[in-house]
């Protein structure tokens, strides 16, 4: 069996959909539409790119929510790693962030200006610039969810053995369960279950959402990429409802492990400790977010450059904030589509390959 197609049959998805069918309608019959949200920039694009929305009843609701890391990452970040590029240093960063508008410029434009910024495909590019270039100082851009963090933050272990001293992290990393706990806490989104994150719950495990059932009343399932793991999914939120069950369920275990990856765990604690961070359209959430500890500040460029990363205004006419939560979706943006493309992107949820704008401008227009 061909492993990939296996995940796209399409009479075992129709099989599914007749399932989720009758699950709706059971819960419909109950007064009960439902609100799934999935928090993984992947899962948005797999969504709108396999059209799961358009097979689903009208009934399940599926909602994007803060899954795309570059989306999260506030304005004053960008415009802080510009400040760096300006001041002569060498800024290395994933593709995504060169086209996200600060609030003036961009990387790329920064760039286009001399800047010396490098679009790098694994952080150890920004040990590579450091070695080879002893006379410079060399910031990577540290931003990401609990997936990326893990790789990103080897490059203070490899600083550290090869003796470095001219590298250093911007860091925004994020946590992804206590933004979860936001959106619950918010009276104006109604989430009934979480379609949980898979490259994330691979780091963190499928138990760290426990608390989520456990506390909130609020089924989780942790789901793979392809569209029939995505569909499962979908019928295993809606058997729990229907059962008036709230339970965790991993239905990504192929991939997924209940206690997750210890070792990246590891690797994360002994750098990192838990700090309040900023997330655009949400806010500042307590102890959402990951910094160096203090014994590792000589790799932490915000402390070593004087430059702050907080949360500022964004751009009043982009609706990323709203689309973030899930309280918007693109097309209410009245610049999706017209002043705002992914070759003339307004905010950031239409620059990343993971943003939700950039998800129904390429599959849903
Ligand atoms: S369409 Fe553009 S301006 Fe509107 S919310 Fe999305 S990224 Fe922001």
């Amino acid at each position: 069996m061909n492993y990939i197609e296996g995940f796209r049959d399409p009479a075992v998805a129709k099989g599914i959909r007749s399932k989720v069918d009758a699950l709706a309608g059971s819960l419909l019959a109950r007064n009960r539409p439902v609100n799934i949200m999935e928090v993984c920039g992947s899962h948005t694009m797999a969504i709108a790119r396999y059209g799961i929305r358009d097979i689903l009843p009208s009934t399940v609701n599926l909602i994007s929510g803060p899954g795309c890391p570059v989306c999260v990452t506030p304005t004053r970040y960008i415009d802080a790693a510009i400040t760096l590029v300006e001041r002569g240093i060498i800024v290395v960063t994933f593709g995504d962030m060169i086209l996200v508008p600060g609030s003036a410029s961009t990387l790329a434009e920064c760039r286009a200006r001399g800047g010396a910024v490098e679009v790098a495909y694994s952080p150890t590019r920004a040990i590579e610039l450091a070695v080879a270039n002893p006379d410079r100082e060399v910031v990577f851009l540290a931003i990401g969810f609990e997936t990326t963090t893990a790789p990103v933050i080897s490059i203070v272990e490899h600083a550290i053995r090869l003796g470095l001293k001219n590298v250093s992290l911007l860091t925004a990393f994020k946590l992804v369960p206590p933004a979860l706990t936001a959106l619950l806490a918010d009276p104006e989104i109604r989430i009934d279950a979480f379609l949980c994150p898979a490259h994330v719950s691979a780091i963190i495990g499928a138990d760290a959402y426990k608390p989520f059932a456990e506390t909130y009343k609020v089924p989780c399932v942790v789901a793979g990429f392809e569209p029939l793991d995505i569909l499962y999914g979908v019928q295993g939120i809606l058997e729990q409802m229907t059962q008036g069950k709230a339970e965790v369920v991993n239905q990504y275990a192929r991939v997924v492990k209940a206690q997750g990856n210890l070792q990246a765990q590891a690797l994360m604690a002994k750098y990192l400790e838990p700090v309040d961070a900023a997330w655009r359209g949400i806010g500042v959430l307590p102890k959402s977010g990951l910094g160096l500890r203090p014994e590792y500040a000589a790799y932490d460029a915000e402390l070593k450059y004087g430059v702050t990363v907080e949360l500022g205004a964004e751009n009043p006419a982009c609706a990323c904030g709203e689309v973030l939560k899930g309280k918007q979706k693109p097309p209410e943006c009245s610049l999706f589509g017209t002043a705002c493309t992914p070759d003339h992107p307004v905010g950031p949820c239409m620059v990343s390959t993971e943003g939700t704008c950039s998800a129904y401008f390429k599959y849903l227009r």
